[in-house]
């Protein structure tokens, strides 16, 4: 018995990617709202293979280029370009997009008695959304370049293929270099099914540099405060230790909140936990991105202050001491004062992972505790900056 093979021809390849789209709407859609991985930018790219799975059918004649298909394929581009921001956290809105999307459907709208005329309009359209993606995943993504090359190569092509078709259309281009419609023309449909699948998995690739950025941040992250747990403080101490033994100058600070079992007694569990809260946003808002603030455990907190001497440490000590002081707790109707001692000292060479640094800051801490509390103090092993 003879079994007759499908030929590879143009509409069979674009029921391939109609179908290929409507899986990955479906995947998207499911990534989005049941696992709750990025819902907002897994709608907007579930939606972009919908419409892509509708223009493409090719039973729905005329498929993919026809005046129903060509709407669809310019909103679907703006919605991957809209995707990819969501995913890359990019924070400007998308109202330039949208504005994109509206100018193009209105030019459609506008010639669109002229097919090839809505051509030029869609393929252009297309092209600038491509480019615009690839733009935010190149600043965006936080790949090596060599990655980040392969996941915005696809848009490149994609933008390329359509100037060029949209370059034939026009006439600009000799009528024997122009690009044939999608329809009829089987090598290209196979490009676009290469590139559109290009596009896909660089989307995953996406959304698990997003989950390991998540989870990175989970294990080096306190959950009460939000600032570097206890492992991310002695991983940043070791950091800073290879460059002290290189010769460059950091300090340690150790503080610890004062009396915070009244706090706990008096407030309660939640209310000490927002003393903590209190602490971390009072003093961390002033703080330099290149600090290192992080809770060691219960009300003890480290600071490493890279590139500063023993007097330069003092003086940021005393002043967030002094702010803490001037800015109690408000709970409830209540009004609490929080303190906190500190205890400073300088990093040395030849200290297994910065250890014996945080724990002459700490001992520096409990010095001060015992002179009264709420007060600096510098590790007594240090030597007087002026002496
Ligand atoms: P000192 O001035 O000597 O530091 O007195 P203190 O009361 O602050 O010192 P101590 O270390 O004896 O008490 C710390 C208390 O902090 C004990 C513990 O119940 C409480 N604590 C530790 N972790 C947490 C937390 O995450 N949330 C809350 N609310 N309390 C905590
Ligand atoms: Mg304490
Ligand atoms: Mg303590």
């Amino acid at each position: 018995m003879m079994v007759r093979m499908p030929s590879l021809d143009a509409a069979t390849l674009l029921m391939v990617i109609a179908v290929f789209d409507a899986v990955a709407c479906v995947v998207w859609l499911l990534l989005g709202q049941v696992l709750r991985i990025a819902p907002r930018a897994s709608r907007r790219i579930s939606a972009y293979h919908g419409l892509l799975a509708l223009a493409w059918w090719p039973l729905i004649p005329p498929a993919m280029e026809g005046p129903m298909a060509l709407p669809l394929t310019i909103v679907a581009a703006g919605l991957l370009t809209a995707g990819v921001r969501g995913l890359m956290r990019v924070r400007y809105a998308a109202w330039d997009l949208v504005a994109i999307v509206l100018v193009a459907l209105a030019a459609t709208a506008v010639v669109l008695p002229d097919l090839n005329g809505a051509r030029v309009v869609a393929n252009a359209c297309g092209a600038l959304l491509a480019l615009m993606a690839a733009w935010d995943i190149a600043l965006g993504a936080g790949f090596r370049i060599g990655l980040t090359g392969v996941v915005v190569l696809p848009y490149l092509v994609l933008a390329a293929g359509c100037l060029w078709r949209a370059g034939g259309l026009l006439g600009w281009l000799p009528p024997s270099l122009g690009l044939k419609g999608l329809a009829n023309n089987a090598p290209l449909v196979l490009l676009r099914l290469a590139v559109d699948l290009a596009i896909a998995t660089g989307l995953v690739a996406l959304v698990m540099q997003r989950l390991i950025a998540r989870v990175r941040h989970l294990t080096r992250r306190d959950a009460l405060t939000g600032l570097l747990n206890r492992r991310a403080v002695e991983e940043l101490l070791s950091r800073l230790q290879a460059q002290v033994d290189r010769g460059r100058r950091h300090a340690v600070l150790v503080l610890d909140v004062d009396h915070f079992k009244r706090i706990n007694d008096e407030l309660g569990h939640a209310g000490g936990d927002a003393a903590l809260q209190h602490l971390a946003r009072v003093l961390g808002e002033t703080l330099r991105d290149t600090d290192g603030f992080g809770r060691l455990g219960g009300e003890e907190f480290a600071l490493l202050l890279p590139d500063t001497p023993l007097d330069g440490a003092m003086l940021v000590a005393e002043r967030l001491r002094r702010l803490l002081q001037d800015q109690p707790l408000d709970w409830g109707d209540k009004v609490w004062p929080i303190s906190a001692s500190f205890g400073v000292t300088l990093m040395r060479r030849d200290d297994p992972h910065g250890r014996a640094a945080l724990a002459r800051a700490d001992a520096a801490m409990y010095a001060a505790k015992a002179r009264g509390r709420n007060r600096v103090l510098r590790s007594a092993e240090d030597v007087e900056p002026h002496a």
